[in-house]
């Protein structure tokens, strides 16, 4: 069995589930259930175990964390843009954020998925924010300014961390963490209310819902796969975006023609673009800017700029190059888009939203103009629109270790691709 991030039980037979931290599918290897969890209040959350088993006249708490797991880029002036893997947390109610990092969460200790509302959500500061904070600490670290950074893919839980709370007589309490760092922390006057808050917190009625994974078209099972965003039905061949509370279909476009059985569908999400002050108008003269010693279709004059990017989690460089060599090939992409595809297409995963990749566009942009410093200082400043975004299935042929893109060539290493499952 894989190394699992949390557990949780299964509500139809009781055994224990290994769960992805923030992933709302569970599937039970004892009962073969497959559910989609609804947690209270939209935010999943997590107890972490105390390193050591609290004795019983000790008073704990458990104080909420933000954790976040995502790609964070820092676009340079001279150098490539540098990417990684970021897993981070922030203290969630903003009066407590002194306390000390958890740290990366993989290196917690057991970690299980709380069923019930967490504590003190009133008092927690917005998830945006938190990140950026957390950004601020990780550009803390680098000695170099970048012209462009931030975070993006993140995935957003609360960890909800143990404390001892130690009182003394007629002081204030303390806070003794029971994990990591044991030096006691003192508290103000206004964490001292924020606890007795937290602690008021009276056991609440709504729990996580567990909703059979089904298609709601034609009530085919659909698969399970750890993390996914979105879920093909082998069946109806419609594709199901995972909200917070329910399934919303979701359009795409294929190539129909050329769908064959031996070819895989990777999925990108195409966006349509306005970028104002740089006379970069059409599709046309984008292709040229980057390529100004090539000459596109001339029907690409009365076409949008265009951008496609991975809608499926690969190593932050492969992300990259993957976005921008397939953004500047001449490959006409399907359009339009319907509801479901006659040929059920070989399909990998989307984990990857639209929010996310929409987020990653001015950074694409500015790894596709790498060599225009003029054209990257204006993308600095000016709005890049979105006028209108798809889902686009693209076809990929297997080679021995690679799938290689059948209008493109561009190919992506198969172990990547499968590496990408688990980000
Ligand atoms: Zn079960
Ligand atoms: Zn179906």
């Amino acid at each position: 069995m894989k190394k699992a991030e949390a557990t949780g039980s299964c509500p139809q037979c009781g055994a224990p589930v290994a769960l992805a931290i923030g992933d709302p599918l569970l599937s039970c290897g004892f009962c073969r259930t497959k559910l989609y969890m609804v947690p209270p209040a939209g935010v999943f959350s997590y107890f972490l175990s105390p390193a050591e088993e609290p004795s019983p006249d000790q008073e704990t708490c458990f104080i909420p964390y933000w954790r976040f797991r995502g790609f964070k880029f820092r676009v340079h002036e001279q150098k490539n843009t540098d990417c990684s893997l970021v897993d981070t947390t922030v203290p969630a109610p903003e009066v407590f954020a002194g306390l000390p990092l958890l740290g990366m969460a993989p290196q917690l200790g057991a970690v299980r998925l709380n069923p019930e509302r967490p504590p003190g959500l009133s008092m927690l500061c917005n998830p945006s924010k938190a990140l950026k904070k957390a950004d601020a600490r990780i550009e803390m670290l680098h000695r170099d300014k970048p012209v462009l950074e931030g975070i993006m893919g993140e995935n957003s839980s609360l960890i909800l961390a143990p404390f001892e709370i130690v009182r003394n007589n007629g002081q204030r309490p303390s806070l003794r963490p029971l994990w990591g760092p044991k030096a006691l922390i003192h508290l103000d006057s206004r964490q001292e209310e924020a606890l007795s808050h937290l602690m008021r917190q009276e056991r609440q009625a709504d729990c996580i819902r567990f909703l059979p994974l089904i298609c709601p078209e034609c009530g085919a099972d659909l698969p399970a796969f750890p993390r996914a965003k979105a879920l093909l039905c082998r069946v109806c061949g419609r594709i199901w975006s995972l909200g917070t509370s329910r399934f919303f279909p979701k359009r795409f476009s294929i190539a129909a023609d050329s769908i064959h059985m031996d070819m895989i569908f990777l999925p990108f999400w195409h966006f349509y673009l306005e970028i104002a002050g740089l006379g970069i108008e059409d599709r046309y003269s984008f292709f040229r800017q980057i390529f100004p010693y090539k000459n596109p279709p001339e029907t690409w004059k009365d076409e949008p700029v265009q951008v496609v990017i991975p809608a499926f989690k690969i190593n932050p460089r492969l992300f990259f190059r993957l976005a921008t060599r397939m953004s500047s090939t001449t490959t006409e992409f399907p359009p339009g888009a319907s509801d479901t595809s006659e040929t059920i297409p070989r399909l990998h995963m989307v984990n990857f939203t639209l929010e996310e990749a929409a987020d990653s566009i001015r950074m694409v942009l500015l790894d596709l103009f790498r060599n225009r410093k003029r054209i990257r200082n204006l993308l600095l400043k000016t709005p890049v629109k979105v006028k209108g975004s798809q889902l686009v299935l693209l076809p990929f042929k297997k080679g021995h270790r690679e799938y290689v893109a059948v209008r493109s060539g561009q190919a992506v290493p198969i172990a990547a691709i499968e590496l990408g499952t688990k980000l």
